[in-house]
């Protein structure tokens, strides 16, 4: 199926309450990096939180590819106040800051297999099978930059030593694929409504200054939202994917 076609087609997937979606039980989120999480499923996160529900966020990289030339923002401040945002951005949001885990991998070198990543997928396990979670989220694993591959597949691992989890995929690069090529198959899954939600997603989305605005002027190279690459997360729905077991 074309790409465009396919998130036409995910735009339209039925609609899921949160309890439907989640059991109302503990879950768990890994974010490849800090604001992913935000991004993809802020409006899931407020909405379990003002409900009582436990939710996990596991940040997988430190964040300190996203402005790699900065002289004001050298890798170790960089870090530092990309995991200030998270915190702001989960405050926002309702997260218990107990509830928030960084496993402080390279960012954009997320491994995809190895010591570094075994671990990680044993720190995931351990988590799931601690909180009671049933329902783990990652990135989808078509979203086309590296670390959320690597977080697809290590997602994928954990599902092989703890089966009885079901794991949902939520886009964040897929969005902005190229809609002449093709995927396989056609989208399953749902979405979430989270218009109630939004003003405080999008407050929360704010948080992540250092991503959204002229905070770090001093790197050209620097990544930041633009109006256009955020425009999918800002609306009165946020999508799962049903991970084919
Ligand atoms: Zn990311």
């Amino acid at each position: 199926m074309k790409i465009a076609q396919y998130l036409e087609a995910a735009r339209r997937l039925p609609i899921i309450s949160r309890e439907e979606l989640t059991g109302d039980a503990p879950f768990v989120i890994l974010s490849p990096h800090p604001d992913d999480e935000t991004l993809g499923l802020g409006g899931l996160i407020a909405q379990a939180r003002s409900a009582g529900q436990e939710v996990h966020v596991v940040v997988l990289t430190d964040g300190a590819g996203s402005h790699p030339n900065s002289i004001e923002y050298p890798p170790e401040k960089l870090i530092d106040l990309r995991k200030a945002e998270v915190r702001a951005a989960g405050e926002i949001l309702g997260m218990d800051q107990a509830c928030v885990h960084h496993l402080d991998l390279p960012d954009t070198k997320a491994p995809s297999e190895g010591p570094a990543f075994d671990e990680a997928v044993r720190f995931v396990s351990e988590l799931l099978s601690r909180t009671g979670a049933k329902n783990l989220f990652v990135t989808w694993d078509q979203d086309p930059h590296c670390d959320h591959k690597a977080a697809a597949a290590l997602a994928a691992s954990v599902l092989n030593d703890n089966p009885v989890v079901h794991l949902w995929a939520y886009p964040i690069w897929g969005w902005h694929l190229d809609t002449e090529e093709h995927l396989p198959g056609e989208p399953r899954g749902y979405r979430v409504h989270i218009r109630s939600e939004l003003t405080i997603k999008q407050k929360a989305i704010a948080a992540h200054a250092s991503q959204m605005s002229s905070l770090i002027g001093d790197d050209p190279t620097g990544f930041r939202f633009t109006a256009e690459t955020l425009a999918p997360f800002t609306t009165d729905y946020e999508y799962v994917f049903e991970i084919p077991a």
